[in-house]
């Protein structure tokens, strides 16, 4: 289905929705206006009507103080008096004037326009101010019967042509000064302008206002007259009329006793709001009014907003609602999108699967013909798709299953579904067999069969295969003469063949679920559990061993056993299968061979040689236990049996390995030969080897080694042949020692002989007797240095020499060594250094000086004796905690291969030139034992031709630092 399909549908529940809304705020606005317009009116009229009241109220207030005036008047009798007095003498000027001063003080202080007086016959007799001096028309009429009448009255506003303004009067009636006097003889008329006294208390107004205003009016004839000056309508006092019939007048409306009004016009036709008084003791009517323009003229404006509220409402609801609608739209439309997409991937999904499936998968009409087929199905039956679609489906059935055709079409359609195997033909009309599950399907209200199918030819195959496998297998079982039994994973017998039933005793049915090992021998039990269970964990692949099994009548058997786990394709085990072959009698041969070896055997491992027998092909027959320890050689090269990996092993240990191996590959090419030789190991062993053929019969059939260890042997002959070199060099040097101090003492010694015979020559001048006596002093000098040397070395060796240590500076004592041997004769050209580097306090050290001093000059004696010319330095180093002497020449140098012995006692560098020089060979020594004795070492470097240094250590310890050693 596509989107463009769908048609918009009209959401008619939210567009009444949205109507009843709008309306409903429409009728709520109205409403709400109307409720305000009543509530303001019915305000107004309350109002106005409180003003009417007020207003009627004031006037008759006024009214009533003006009669109160009138009373107050009249109860001046004197004055009355003068006034009656008055009329009877009008030339009295004096009371004309008092009567003049009243008048004016009426005028001023009760705020009336005119005051008048007169007579019984209306004539004015006085007056006060000068003007409207006269009674009007008005007045003219009346006044004779109400002065007679003798109240006190308030008129009518009137006008006269007279009296230049619309005016009222207070009418005083004046009686005579004598209480029974109920004549009056005139009246006191006080005119009053409405102007300023009553039109203002008419005007007034409580609050500002446009239009408001009140009124008073009366009713002359059938005509409304207007009493006061107009808000609206100017110069109208008592001209403006209007009839008394005239509908919907306020002022006709209250002349009809109607109080208040909402629904009538004004005198300029104007609708207004109005509330009426009747003003009681006067004709007049007092009207309070307002337009009804002004009262409403805020609510119109409210109602501007009213009406704006009302349209935002509507149109909110409008967004709202369209926006709802606009909201369900796009979730529908969402929701069939999302829907379409599922439908689409469902689609798709299946048309892959349907393209791609492994199955074949067919749809047929209900007269079986071919409507739709997959690409597995082309393939199969080898058709193009226009030869399969439209195909009766018969075209693809093999002869037999055209006759099974009916009957599984009546499963089908009585069951719905139907699953069975049938044979099918390929377009080059081969057949094949194949599982079908196929299944009655309703499409749109057509019927329709969908079959889905697979060629099982391959499986087929293979259970044929099987099938002939088990066969075999089982023939392989029933017949064989090995015993083989089956066990399941309890090993407990599933399977018993004809054999084994024999081997042990019992019937197939009686083995049956018993287990295994209730006829394996006791001995055996744990080993193999032990085994069975490597087995099962698969760390070996089959176990195979030589046990014992107890039959039925008790006997016992040898059986060589192989167990195997037979696993599905899963690996997971099946059953497993034992195979015992009998082998009782070969163990008993066996048995019996092992009696008459074991006398070979014991004398093989009773010598103390090592020996090894191999065949002539190279197989280690036999070894003895003596062989193995010698040549450490480890168990699994010899469970191999084979001399290569042993010709190998022994290689690396031998010192010459090369020549042994040629040797054994000569051994190898001449087997007849016997040969000996000592072999001589890394590790300093020695092996004595010896081999001979071994014959059997006159026939070589191998040969044998024998080793014999003869290290000890070896050792003992070095030792002695060292020993013996040792005794022979330490003669020749005694001989030498011998030699050489027979001759150092000897020279001295012929010396002193000599000169001392010679001195007792009576001839002999003074010089020749100093000289002879020199030669002798020295020749006995250098004979005691012999014997001390001598001496010292005794007492060094003996272990008695003692060390004495003090304090010693090394600076002067080399000083003076220096200075000692600088005296010294010498026939040669040489320079003599002395190197002191520490300063002389720093110098000041603890050892023993006279040791140091007898090393140091011994050590420069030599330097001498063996520098012909050059230099020789001597001196110190300070190094570290030692200070390291040397003596330096440029004599005639030391072999490299003397170094190390020079310092043995009495040993002499032998050559042509130490021979020239006396010495004993124990100078140096008898320096290396002091060096020792005094904490340090003694060394040299030297190259023949070039010089000798010698260098010794001693500590250095600073004198103060200890006292004593
Ligand atoms: P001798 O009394 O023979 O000198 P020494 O023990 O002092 O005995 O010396 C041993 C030998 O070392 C000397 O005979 C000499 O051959 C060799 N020798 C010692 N000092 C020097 C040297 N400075 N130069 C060369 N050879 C020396």
């Amino acid at each position: 289905m596509s989107l463009k399909n769908v048609k918009t549908a009209i959401p008619w529940p939210l567009i009444v929705l949205f109507l009843i809304l709008s309306a409903a705020s429409v009728v709520v606005g109205f409403l709400f206006y109307k409720s305000q317009e009543n509530q303001i009116l019915t305000n107004k009229k309350q109002e106005l009507s409180s003003i009417a009241d007020l207003k009627a109220k004031q006037i008759i207030q006024w009214r009533k103080e003006r009669i109160a005036d009138g009373l107050n008047f009249r109860q001046n009798i004197s004055l009355i008096r003068q006034f009656s007095h008055f009329l009877t003498d009008n030339n009295d000027r004096d009371l004309k004037s008092d009567l003049m001063q009243v008048l004016k003080a009426l005028v001023d202080n009760y705020d009336y326009r005119n005051a008048l007086f007169v007579d019984r016959n209306s004539n004015v007799k006085l007056f006060y101010p000068n003007q409207d001096t006269v009674i009007g028309d008005y007045l003219k009429q009346l006044l004779p019967a109400l002065i007679r009448k003798g109240d006190i009255v308030v008129t009518d506003l009137h006008r006269t042509g007279k009296v230049s303004f619309v005016h009222l009067d207070l009418l005083v009636p004046l009686n005579g000064p004598e209480v029974n006097d109920t004549a009056a003889f005139g009246a006191l008329v006080l005119r009053i302008d409405p102007e300023r006294v009553l039109y203002p208390l008419i005007q007034s107004w409580p609050s500002t206002s446009k239009t408001s205003e009140a009124l008073l009016f009366h009713r002359e004839g059938n005509e409304i007259v207007y009493l006061n000056e107009l808000r609206h309508l100017k110069n109208t006092v008592l001209t403006l009329r209007r009839s008394i019939n005239e509908d919907g007048l306020v002022a006709a409306m209250a002349l009809r006793g109607i109080m208040e009004t909402s629904d009538a016009v004004d005198y300029r036709g104007v609708k207004v709001v109005a509330a009426m008084k009747k003003i009681p003791e006067s004709s007049w009517y007092l009207v309070a009014k307002v337009d009804r323009e002004e009262i409403f003229s805020t609510l119109r404006s409210n109602l501007r907003l009213i009406l704006i509220i009302i349209l935002l409402f509507i149109l909110a609801t409008g967004l709202f609602i369209g926006f709802l609608w606009w909201n369900q739209r796009v979730r529908y439309y969402r929701q069939k999108y999302e829907a379409e997409l599922d439908h689409l991937a469902l689609v798709r999904h299946f048309d892959y699967i349907l393209k791609y499936a492994n199955d074949i998968i067919i749809l047929v009409d209900k007269n079986f013909i071919i409507v739709e087929a997959n690409d597995k199905a082309l393939e199969t039956y080898q058709y193009d798709r226009n030869e399969f679609i439209d195909q009766p489906l018969i075209k693809l059935l093999s002869d037999i299953s055209i006759k099974n055709f009916e009957k599984n079409v009546k499963v089908m359609d009585e069951a719905g579904y139907s699953t069975f195997e049938a044979l099918h033909k390929r377009k080059d009309g081969s057949v094949f067999p194949i599982e079908i599950s196929a299944r009655r399907v309703d499409i749109e209200g057509n019927m329709y069969y969908q079959s889905i199918s697979r060629d099982i030819t391959e499986r087929k195959y293979a259970e044929e295969i099987l099938r002939e496998s088990e066969e075999k297998f089982r023939k392989i079982f029933e017949e064989s003469p090995i015993s083989m039994v089956m066990t399941g994973k309890d090993m407990g017998i599933i399977s018993a063949n004809p054999a084994f039933c024999k081997m042990m005793g019992f019937s197939e049915e009686e083995l049956l679920g018993s287990a295994l090992r209730t006829f394996t021998h006791p001995d055996h039990i744990s080993g193999d559990e032990v085994t069975l269970l490597r087995l099962v964990a698969e760390e070996i692949p089959v176990y195979q061993t030589e046990k014992r099994y107890i039959r039925r009548d008790g006997s016992i058997i040898w059986g060589s056993t192989t167990v195997s786990l037979i696993r599905n394709n899963f690996g997971e085990f099946q059953f497993s299968l034992t195979m015992i072959e009998d082998i009782t009698s070969r163990k008993i041969a066996e048995s019996e061979l092992e009696k008459s070896f074991s006398l070979q055997e014991a004398t093989l491992e009773s010598t103390a040689d090592g020996i090894l027998v191999i065949d002539t092909k190279g197989k280690v027959v036999k070894y003895n236990q003596k062989f193995v320890e010698m040549w450490k050689i480890p168990e699994e090269l010899l469970q191999l049996k084979e001399d290569a990996p042993l010709l190998n092993y022994v290689h690396d240990q031998l010192k010459d390995p090369d020549n042994f191996i040629r040797q054994v590959k000569h051994l190898y090419s001449e087997p007849e030969e016997i040969t000996s030789d000592i072999l001589e190991f890394a590790d300093g062993r020695f092996f004595e080897r010896y081999s001979q053929p071994q014959k059997i019969g006159g026939k070589t059939v191998g040969r044998v080694w024998s080793f014999r260890d003869i290290t000890s042997r070896k050792k003992a002959e070095a030792e002695i042949i060292a020993a013996k070199e040792k005794a022979e060099e330490s003669d020749r040097l005694k001989t030498a020692f011998l030699h050489n101090v027979s001759h150092e003492i000897r020279t001295p010694m012929n010396a002193i002989m000599g000169f001392s015979t010679l001195l007792n020559d009576p001839g002999l001048t003074v010089s020749d007797r100093s000289q002879f006596t020199e030669i002798i002093s020295q020749s006995g000098n250098q004979l005691l240095s012999i014997i001390n040397d001598i001496v010292d070395l005794a007492s060094i060796e003996s272990g008695q020499m003692k060390i004495n240590i003090r304090k010693i500076n090394i600076n002067s004592a080399l000083r003076s060594l220096c200075e000692q041997f600088s005296y010294k004769e010498k026939p040669q050209k040489i320079i003599l250094g002395v190197r002191i580097p520490l300063p002389d306090d720093e110098a000041e050290i603890m050892t023993d000086g006279t040791k140091l001093v007898q090393i140091l000059s011994n050590l420069v004696n030599n330097a001498f004796k063996f520098t012909v010319n050059g230099r020789i330095d001597f001196g110190y180093e300070m190094k570290e905690e030692f200070l390291e002497f040397f003596v330096k020449d440029t004599g005639i140098g030391i072999p490299p291969e003397y170094h190390s012995r020079i310092f043995e006692r009495f040993y002499q560098v032998d050559n042509t030139v130490s021979r020239q020089y006396t010495g004993t060979g124990l100078g140096l020594s008898i320096c290396k034992a002091y060096v020792e004795l005094l904490g340090g070492t003694i060394w040299l470097n030297s190259k023949p031709g070039e010089g000798t240094t010698f260098y010794f250590t001693i500590p250095y310890i600073k004198s103060g630092r200890i006292t004593n050693k």
